[in-house]
């Protein structure tokens, strides 16, 4: 018997979730969208199939019955970079963190729209297909921010704005995470290069000069949107 072949095949869902129900309403609109779906409703269950399928993207639960989400996150990274969307309960604001903290590229909290879902699947996958290609992204583009990065320039409307050189890193620092979200944690780290232990004081304080800077309406963002309570993410589009 012949095989049909399309697009589909090339890309896969896991899915780890033990309420059927939400499993089966993730499966549906994931499966309309044209992805193949895989469903596991335990860690166990769940990393198994990751190692055995290599899924594009995996949607976690973090309340499972045999296993923190949270160490689920920790043995894909220890393996693969697979995008990881958590899907949490509403009030695990710490856990959240944790997750995003552990390698978690985003997270949606229940409950949730599908269309929200399913956009934040798009935003991965658009990250992912964005591959640098060498040489060609010496130039970041959009709206009215222009970052040279050959030049260490940054224009807003074709004016100059002078970053200092923390104000610069941490605008490189999002533009190379585009649509992901960051922690305060993550960032201070990646800056700073220490972890202040819950001081996201010094982080609010320089993203809001660089948002002056780079913001034509600060109480609008543009571009560097807050994440309330968790940290920023630089807009996808
Ligand atoms: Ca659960």
């Amino acid at each position: 018997r012949r095989r049909v072949l399309c697009m589909a095949d090339e890309l896969t869902r896991l899915i780890i979730e033990d309420d059927k129900y939400i499993s089966n309403f993730m499966s549906v609109s994931l499966k309309n969208e044209g992805y193949k779906v895989m469903l596991a409703q335990s860690a166990d269950e769940g990393l198994f199939l990751f190692s055995s399928n290599h899924p594009d993207l995996v949607l976690l639960d973090l309340g499972l019955p045999d296993k923190d989400g949270l160490e689920v996150i920790g043995e894909i990274r220890g393996i693969s970079d697979a995008p990881v969307l958590v899907v949490s309960a509403r009030g695990q604001e710490r856990e959240k963190i944790e997750a995003l903290d552990r390698g978690a590229d985003d997270y949606i909290s229940k409950p949730f729209h599908m269309g929200e879902l399913l956009a934040r699947v798009r935003v991965i996958k658009r990250r992912l297909d964005r591959k640098p290609a060498p040489g060609a992204d010496s130039v970041f583009q959009h709206d009215y921010l222009t970052v040279d990065y050959d030049k260490r320039k940054v224009l807003v409307d074709g004016t100059e704005v002078h970053l200092t050189p923390i104000e610069y890193r941490l605008l490189l620092l999002m533009l190379a995470n585009k649509g992901k979200v960051l922690t305060h944690h993550y960032i201070v780290r990646e800056i700073w290069g220490y972890d202040p232990a819950g001081d996201t004081q010094t982080i609010r304080v320089f993203m809001a000069k660089l948002r002056r800077k780079i913001e034509k309406d600060v109480t609008k963002p543009r571009f560097i949107l807050t994440e309330i309570g968790v940290g920023y993410r630089f807009a996808d589009e």
